[in-house]
């Protein structure tokens, strides 16, 4: 498509969760909007569901590379579809909890208030589980935050062997509850309950992801257009620096501009501060929208994330879909710290294969053995804002992740006491795997709103404060990674942000 002779009202860059929930929303505007996506469709095939191809090929996965904080080249385990990395989410789509909008005390520093209260998040949140056709079960999870009513589908529910371990921990004095999931897994849904879902693609286009449940119905409405294998390279502003005019893209080898009135990066937390970081100008001569704070970048975050084998040598676990569970009895201070550790919940089923492609010297048959009889845990502990933990470019134009893991303390608590629980419940072998920073898949922070431009790079409304038509719209905005997963948080903030656009920003144009 050519789009450089068409005039846009709103360009958005990124067809992820952030930049597809605002294409969904403003497509029902009446606006002309156009989504600049770097990558293609994720063709819908076997290899969605192969270990090999996934894991070992990393067919799916950017051949980019990044450098950590020592200069060390690695190769990132991010995603470039339509759809973004939540083509292969998990699809836990979690509210983050009211005491997450405050400041919250942890072991190694507070996480800091964000400029909303949860009770005015809580609408969008409702409305983030319906588009993102989310299942669970109201007033089962012990800390859950005030709701309107109840999940859009009920709790995909347990297999028997989850269930066994739900029951036993019950007994133990916890409070295990539905993870909240979006698959289409209800009468006349399309999804077949399979074992290759977080961390995959779904072959049947039955999970909930960004492509799916976002991008595809704005598509649909005639008033979107897409245009993909196109990478935005960098905003182009006026004289002034107020106002972005345009966005440098790059297309078949070739350099256009593409022209329009208001522009959303939602490239995701480290290429939407890339793009930024690239658009420096006179103006601007830190990167946009970063004159007033010197944020932009900053407090990048990624949670501290922990993957757990728990292994019972003498019985097999035959469940297909692991991830339905999950326990918050850890979540703020708690009986075994008296400081927040954070969430448990279960991991889609691991496979032999999927261990030895992380850990070659371990022979696939040894995993095979283990991961027939394991129940499997992701363990998830909230990290700190620091503003040296930083996106920043290398001169040569790479993008360098400055990052060193804190309230470590916390995390570790967390998976000493879950092996500690695990072994409890008859299973002597715990392994685990601690995330590095390849692992960027709940990245985070680098643009955060607030209500004060010598703090925040955004407004409260995602606006950048120091221009009059650019707004961040994926995870880049959270100021707090919290102890969850950020998907559904992203959607909200995004279906609240195009609230804001339609009502004061196209509807004040047309006015004028
Ligand atoms: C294996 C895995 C499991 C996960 N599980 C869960 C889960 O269970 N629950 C949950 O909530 N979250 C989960 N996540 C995280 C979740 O997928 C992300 O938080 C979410 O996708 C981030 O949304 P975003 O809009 O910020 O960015 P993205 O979804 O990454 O979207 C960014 C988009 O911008 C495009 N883009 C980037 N740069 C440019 C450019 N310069 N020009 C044009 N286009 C560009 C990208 O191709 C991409 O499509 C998981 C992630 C992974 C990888
Ligand atoms: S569990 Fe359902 S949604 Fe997930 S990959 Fe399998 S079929 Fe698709």
């Amino acid at each position: 498509m050519d789009m450089t002779d068409k005039f846009y009202d709103v360009v958005i860059v990124g067809a992820g969760v952030g930049g597809g929930a605002m294409a969904n929303r403003l497509a029902a505007t009446g606006a002309r909007v156009l989504v600049i996506e770097r990558g293609t469709y994720l063709p819908r095939e076997a290899d969605n569901w192969s270990v090999k191809a996934v894991f070992h090929d990393k067919k799916y996965t950017t051949a980019e590379t990044w450098r950590d904080r020592t200069g060390k080249a690695f190769n990132p385990s991010t995603f470039y579809y339509v759809g973004g990395n939540s083509k292969f989410f998990g699809a836990a789509t979690v509210r983050f909890r009211k005491e997450d909008f405050e400041d919250l005390e942890h072991e190694d520093g507070v996480a800091p208030a964000w400029p909303v209260s949860y009770d005015e998040f809580a609408p969008y949140y409702d409305e983030a589980e319906r588009l993102m056709g989310t299942h669970g079960t109201a007033g089962e999870d012990p800390i859950e935050p005030p709701r309107s009513g109840p999940f859009p589908h009920p709790a995909i529910g347990h297999e028997p062997e989850i269930q066994a371990i739900a029951d036993k921990l019950r007994v133990k004095g916890l409070r295990p509850f539905s993870l909240p999931i979006a698959i289409d897994r209800h009468e006349g849904g399309a999804c077949i309950r399979c074992a290759t879902c977080d961390g995959f693609a779904c072959k049947l286009g039955a999970k909930n992801d960004a492509e799916v449940r976002l991008v595809g119905p704005a598509l649909k409405t005639g008033l979107v257009d897409l245009v993909l294998e196109t990478k935005a390279l960098r905003f182009l502003t006026d004289t002034t620096g107020r106002k972005v005019t345009g966005i440098e893209v790059e297309q078949d080898g070739h350099r256009r501009t593409i022209n329009g009135d208001l522009f959303i990066s939602a490239a995701g937390a480290i290429n939407s501060a890339a793009l930024l970081l690239r658009s420096a100008n006179d103006a601007h001569p830190n990167g946009l929208g970063n004159n007033s704070s010197d944020q932009l970048g900053r407090n990048y975050m990624a949670h501290n994330n922990t993957a757990m084998m728990a292994v019972n040598p003498f019985r097999k676990n035959g469940v297909t879909f692991q991830k339905s569970l999950a326990i918050n009895d850890f979540y703020f201070a708690n009986d075994v710290k008296p400081y927040p550790l954070g969430n448990v919940q279960g991991l889609g089923k691991l496979q032999g294969g999927m261990l030895t492609a992380s850990v070659p010297f371990i022979p696939e048959w040894l995993m095979d053995r283990f991961a027939e009889r394991s129940v499997d845990w992701w363990l998830m502990s909230e990290d700190l804002p620091d503003p040296e933990n930083r996106i920043t470019l290398d001169s040569d134009g790479t993008i360098r992740v400055n990052y060193t893991a804190n309230n470590l303390k916390a995390h570790r608590e967390l998976v000493k006491h879950w092996s500690r629980v695990m072994r409890s419940l008859g299973y002597p072998i715990v392994l685990t795997q601690k995330m590095d920073i390849t692992v960027s898949m709940h990245q985070c922070g680098t643009a955060r709103f607030g209500d004060d431009p010598a703090t925040s790079v955004l407004d409260t409304n995602c606006k950048a404060w120091d221009l009059d038509n650019l707004y961040v719209v994926d995870a880049s905005f959270l100021p707090s990674s919290t102890g969850f997963n950020p998907s559904l948080t992203i959607v909200a903030q995004a279906i609240r942000t195009a609230e804001h656009i339609a009502a004061n920003v196209l509807r004040a144009e047309k006015v004028a």
